[in-house]
């Protein structure tokens, strides 16, 4: 684990292109690299880093600090309604469910709620999540390949769209449907099998996926479309065929085979059965440098060129994109605790390490993160690259956020920013040496120059890593 290093394709060796004379990719967080929104966003994070140190968010006895660009959330989700509105004629149904999954934090699900985004949640935590952030039953969608018959009623009473996983799932769906009115609208899952993407972990449209029913498999595609035939109340069809990894042109062939089956099935039906395809999410995004791309004005007219069929206004639309929507406004800041040099190599111990970005210490090929050196007063620091390993406070060697980086050489009371942290990361805590999950903090301009700061999640205490390990229970085994 962790013994990996850095190349210069990949994606994370931000500042090896420059040398290697190849395409040269910006640098993290200098702001003339990304220009438009993507700049804007550079000049943002810098601010509240510096604010967030300024303010006392970070200091010796808080060494650790998550944040969120509240400004940068917004303007996504406004860029996704947007490249939807540009495909699809006026008055056309379009719901885009966040995926929950991607950034599990109440406040977000509120903001997201007010840009016009709902949710889609995977588990009874995620449903209650939305639910306490006030997206309502009809702007949240069910989806999770384990659903109980206890979540199923639930969700069938509350009125949330359901997509059932498998064919015994859906004879669950059959029985509480005979017993129960609901206004939920029900679809099925289907897994186009139409191949994986770079990252074997997060692709769901492979010929052997755990998700939905594997469309290609023999007899199954008879099968989904009498199911649809016995069921009139089956009314929609569900594909998401996969995340980070997966290329754009894979994902609009998944979209195309979802439209091409709804068409068979309401061709048979003889009416216009399905009236709403869910096509997923998986946007991926570029961790690589300051650059958002791609974007969804791509994706849109990506899909309205491979499947025009869908943007005729005959079918409603739900999308459930997560990453996209939150990766590049999250950041976290970490105070370099002590610099050692060990075997030749310079080593930053820093307070980030698997606890807040588990993917990228277990699997770093796959889940590289750009960091930035910012100074003990948070400027970004300048000065000659020195090869560095950033570490984390785990004890195992390969807590390691980054190995070999060329970065201004970092020096007790610095800090490293890690980069486009906001979905899958800080809020996906990873309980290893008890390590304490950091404050998580909203920030937006204050309006006079300044920067804004509000408390998402308040940092774990020790007694509450007490109270959740036991604490209540101390003489349990010994009393036995
Ligand atoms: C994870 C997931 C998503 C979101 O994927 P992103 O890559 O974060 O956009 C959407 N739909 C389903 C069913 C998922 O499992």
């Amino acid at each position: 684990m962790g013994a990996h290093r850095d190349t210069a394709e990949d994606p994370a060796g931000d500042r090896a292109g420059d040398r290697a004379g190849g395409a040269a990719l910006p640098r993290a967080g200098v702001p003339d690299g990304p220009d438009g929104p993507d700049a804007d966003r550079v000049a943002r994070r810098h601010a509240a880093v510096r604010a967030a140190v300024e303010q006392g968010l970070l200091g010796p006895a808080a060494p650790l600090a998550a944040l969120l660009d509240v400004t940068g959330i917004r303007d996504s989700a406004r860029a996704l309604r947007a490249a939807f509105d540009a495909v699809t004629p006026p008055g056309t149904p379009v719901l885009h469910a966040f995926a929950v999954k991607a950034c599990p934090l109440v406040p977000v699900l509120r903001l997201l709620h007010e840009a016009g985004i709902g949710a889609e949640v995977a588990s009874p935590g995620e449903l209650a999540l939305a639910r306490a952030a006030g997206v309502p039953p009809d702007r949240t969608v069910l989806d999770s390949p384990a659903k109980t018959a206890a979540e199923l009623r639930e969700a069938l009473a509350l009125g949330i769209a359901v997509n059932a996983d498998n064919p015994q799932e859906l004879a669950r769906i059959d029985g509480l449907v005979c017993s129960t009115v609901t206004r939920s609208p029900l679809g099925l899952r289907v897994n186009p099998q139409i191949g994986g993407g770079s990252i074997e972990a997060l692709s769901t449209a492979t010929a052997t996926s755990k998700f939905g029913v594997a469309l290609r498999d023999e007899g199954a595609r008879a099968w989904i479309v009498r199911a649809y035939l016995d069921r009139p109340w089956l009314t929609r069809l569900h594909a998401h065929s996969g995340s980070q990894g997966v290329p754009l042109s894979l994902m609009a062939r998944g979209v195309a085979e979802t439209y091409a089956l709804a068409e068979e099935i309401n061709g048979r039906a003889g009416r216009r059965q399905i009236d709403t395809l869910d096509i997923g999410g998986g946007l991926p995004v570029n961790f690589g440098s300051d650059v958002t791309t791609p974007t969804y004005a791509q994706y849109a007219r990506l899909l309205a060129e491979a499947v025009p069929g869908l943007f005729t206004g005959r079918y409603g639309l739900v999308t459930e994109f997560g990453r996209s929507l939150l990766a590049k406004h999250g950041t976290v800041l970490a105070r370099v605790e002590y610099t050692k040099s060990a075997g030749g190599r310079s080593v930053a111990v820093t307070h980030a390490g698997v606890q807040i970005a588990v993917r990228t210490v277990y699997a770093p090929a796959s889940w590289p993160l750009r960091i930035a050196a910012h100074d003990e007063e948070g400027r970004p620091k300048s000065g000659p690259d020195v090869v560095q390993d950033i570490a984390g406070p785990a004890c195992f060697a390969g807590d390691l956020l980054a190995e070999g980086r060329p970065l201004p050489r970092l020096e007790p009371g610095d800090h490293a920013a890690v980069l486009d942290t906001g979905a899958y990361c800080f809020a996906h805590h990873y309980a290893y040496n008890s390590l304490a999950r950091p404050g998580i903090h909203g920030f937006a301009p204050d309006g006079n120059g300044g920067v804004r700061f509000a408390v998402v999640r308040e940092p774990q205490t020790p007694a509450e890593i007490v109270a959740e390990s036991g604490g209540a229970h101390t003489s349990a085994l010994t009393a036995l």
